[in-house]
């Protein structure tokens, strides 16, 4: 079933990404662009205001850190499974709505997401899953997780 060129898989980083990476590997054309993003959610920027003083400065130290370490789990995936650093993306907003954004810039030709991920628990299909399916103009794969 490998019929796809371009790929994007999103990936929220929880444990249960081995299998996600499997099938977004099983629907990749031999010799096509397999893509891998994450996004962040910027920590709430209200607390980045003067009214806060020296903890602000906290706080955007934690922001900046917690980006740091995203970024090197991220390229430590990447590592282990192939995916060249050109092809890695980490990206700071709001995840339904940067995936579809990433996917549309690059034409991918499909989404590759977790039925669930850290926010989904319980629900048919997670939030973020359900967001990327609503108005992405490519093809998405729920994997179930
Ligand atoms: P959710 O809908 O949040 O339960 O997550 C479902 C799937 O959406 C996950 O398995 C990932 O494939 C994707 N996803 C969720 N959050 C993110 C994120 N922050 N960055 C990239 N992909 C995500």
């Amino acid at each position: 079933m490998s019929i796809y060129n371009k790929v994007v898989l999103a990936l929220d980083l929880s444990d249960e990404f081995e299998n996600i990476f499997n099938k977004a590997k099983a629907v990749l054309k031999e010799g096509g662009e397999l893509y891998v993003i994450h996004i962040m959610e910027p920590l709430d920027a209200i607390y980045f205001s003067d009214a806060y003083g020296a903890a602000s400065v906290q706080f955007q130290k934690a922001q900046d850190e917690m980006q740091t370490i995203t970024k090197n789990r991220l390229a430590e995936f990447c590592k282990n499974h192939g995916v060249p650093e050109s092809q890695q993306s980490l990206i700071i907003g709001s995840p339904a709505k940067e995936i579809r954004k990433f996917a549309e810039e690059i034409e991918a030709e499909v989404i590759v997401v977790g039925t669930h991920g850290r926010h989904g628990m319980g629900l048919l299909l997670g939030s973020t899953a359900n967001g990327v399916l609503h108005g992405t103009p490519c093809d998405v794969i729920a994997v179930k997780v």
